[in-house]
């Protein structure tokens, strides 16, 4: 029976959920209800007008007095608040009235759209922490001897810093040259200050530092606290190397075969990326509409150009010149974690679909893959850094008026390395790191709430960069890795 491959099959689903998200917002993505009975106490109507981009509460009280309240999604639509996480923290009882009557249908199926699609992402979360764990005490211990560890690690190291470096400049470079914020922008008078910096810069710095060193490893594996477990497991499964004879062969075999079942379960789930694709597009485009991708156009514009260089111009090169690669042979093999990268938004949540991928379709060795990736998802993040890069200064172009002069667009570059290792590989992780670069250079952090409205779209595109460059990452690192006799079965990985 034809069956189409599974890369093809997450793409239709994407392409069709995309379409059936944008057809319901369209002719269902508004609606107007005025409700006077069972409302909070002290209220005598209220009026809820949701539509994609804002949902405007209209409130009469008993004594009547008037009150309007307005939660916006983007940026061009003022509002008293940018998400419904705020609203609903200030205003609890309204926000349940919403929730049970007010939402338009396409915010109501997309609600349960996005509950289907998160089944998918659970799975997917379920095996990382076991998968992680496993694949790096195997590959390691398929090492052989601990001095290689030590030059796997460095080259790793060295590709993640060098690459990620080279998104940063690229960011940079394209936000100075398009100038998102000052196309018409009407940014407050200049404001400089930055008497902070230095400190913020240490304690970002000690921050990471101590996010490496776990005070309890079993907690980090609870939380799960990626950096810790990683941290842990490399020094746990170098030291077992270094012991050697029967405690390095019972560590290694108890970790092939844990990796054998939980890659097993992995590609079990696996096949059902389609359809958790399907349903978490339905839900990006029924509840934003076709906004998602209009809206901030040039800010977008900018992130997207300086994303699709460093995809399709650096990575490229380096895996031409450095891995003997044919990138675009390549880039075929690694579709299915790409495309399901760009739909989940999160690089730990793909990485069962990554490593299956590098292993079976593009026929890097275990070994490299179980050292290079799960590490790679955790702390490289090129498309992090790139737009962690350009969000703030777009920010401060908004903000001030003007550029940045070059000595803080540095200390943007240099957080911005450091915010991409601390992100966590889940949607959004990139939002709650933009924090330290904002207040390096003194910007206010409200100032993110202009970019919330695309931050989604935008996630789903830094997060397929962040899989693609962990990808590229394995096959430069592989090329440097004589054939190991000794390796892991080739059964692990099926
Ligand atoms: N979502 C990204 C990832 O999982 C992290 C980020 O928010 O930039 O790779």
């Amino acid at each position: 029976m034809f069956r189409l491959a599974l890369h093809w099959q997450i793409l239709v689903c994407m392409i069709a959920g995309a379409l059936l998200g944008i057809a319901l917002n369209t002719s269902a993505g508004q609606s107007t209800i005025t409700l006077d009975k069972g409302l909070p106490a002290g209220f005598s109507s209220v009026e809820i007008i949701d539509t994609a981009s804002r949902t405007e509460f209209r409130i009469e009280k008993e004594d009547q007095s008037q009150q309007t309240i307005v939660v916006a999604q983007s940026n061009d639509e003022p509002g008293d608040f940018h998400n419904f996480e705020e609203f609903a923290k200030a205003h609890p009882s309204l926000n349940t009235l919403y929730i049970n009557r007010g939402q338009s249908p396409a915010h109501y199926w997309g609600a349960w759209f996005k509950r289907i699609g998160n089944l998918f992402l659970r799975l997917l979360k379920m095996v990382a922490v076991p998968l992680i764990v496993c694949s790096l005490v195997s590959g390691i211990m398929g090492l052989g001897g601990a001095g290689r560890v030590g030059w796997m690690f460095y080259r790793t190291l060295s590709y993640y810093m060098i690459t990620s470096l080279l998104a940063i400049f690229t960011g940079i470079v394209l936000v100075n040259l398009i100038e998102p914020g000052l196309t018409g922008a009407e940014g407050p008078e200049k404001i400089v200050a930055t008497s902070s910096q230095s400190a913020a810069l240490g304690e970002t710095i000690f921050n990471q530092i101590e996010a490496m060193l776990p005070d309890n490893p079993a907690a980090a594996l609870v939380k799960p606290d990626f950096l810790s477990i990683i941290a842990f497991t490399l020094a746990f499964s170098v030291f077992a190397l270094r012991i050697g004879g029967t405690t390095a062969d019972g560590v290694q075999r108890a970790a092939n075969v844990g990796l054998e079942v939980i890659m097993a379960m992995t590609t079990a789930i696996i096949r059902l990326a389609p359809v958790g694709v399907f349903f978490l597009m339905m839900y990006v485009t029924s509840t934003q509409g076709l906004s998602v991708f209009r809206s901030l156009g040039y800010y977008m514009l900018t992130v997207a150009l300086a994303l699709l260089f460093h995809s399709v111009v650096t990575l490229p090169l380096i895996l031409w010149f450095v891995a003997k690669r044919n990138p675009l042979e390549f880039a075929k093999a690694m579709a299915p974690a790409l495309l399901t990268a760009f739909s989940s938004a999160s690089s730990n949540g793909t990485l069962p679909l990554t490593m299956t991928s590098i292993e079976k379709r593009a026929g890097v060795s275990n070994r490299t893959a179980s050292f290079v990736l799960p590490l790679g998802a955790t702390i490289n993040m090129d498309g992090t850094a790139l737009y962690e890069a350009v969000a703030v200064l777009f920010i401060a172009q908004v903000h001030y008026g003007h550029n940045l002069e070059l000595s803080q667009q540095l200390i943007v570059a240099f957080t911005a390395l450091l915010a991409s290792v601390g992100a966590a590989g889940i949607p959004h992780a990139g939002l709650v790191m933009m924090v330290i670069i904002l207040q390096a250079v003194d910007l206010p952090v409200e100032m993110q709430g202009i970019i919330l409205a695309v931050d989604r779209v935008l996630d789903m595109g830094r997060t397929s960069v962040n899989v693609w460059s962990d990808c590229c990452g394995c096959a430069v690192v592989e090329t440097y890795e004589s054939p190991e006799p000794n390796g892991v079965p080739s059964s692990v990985g099926a």
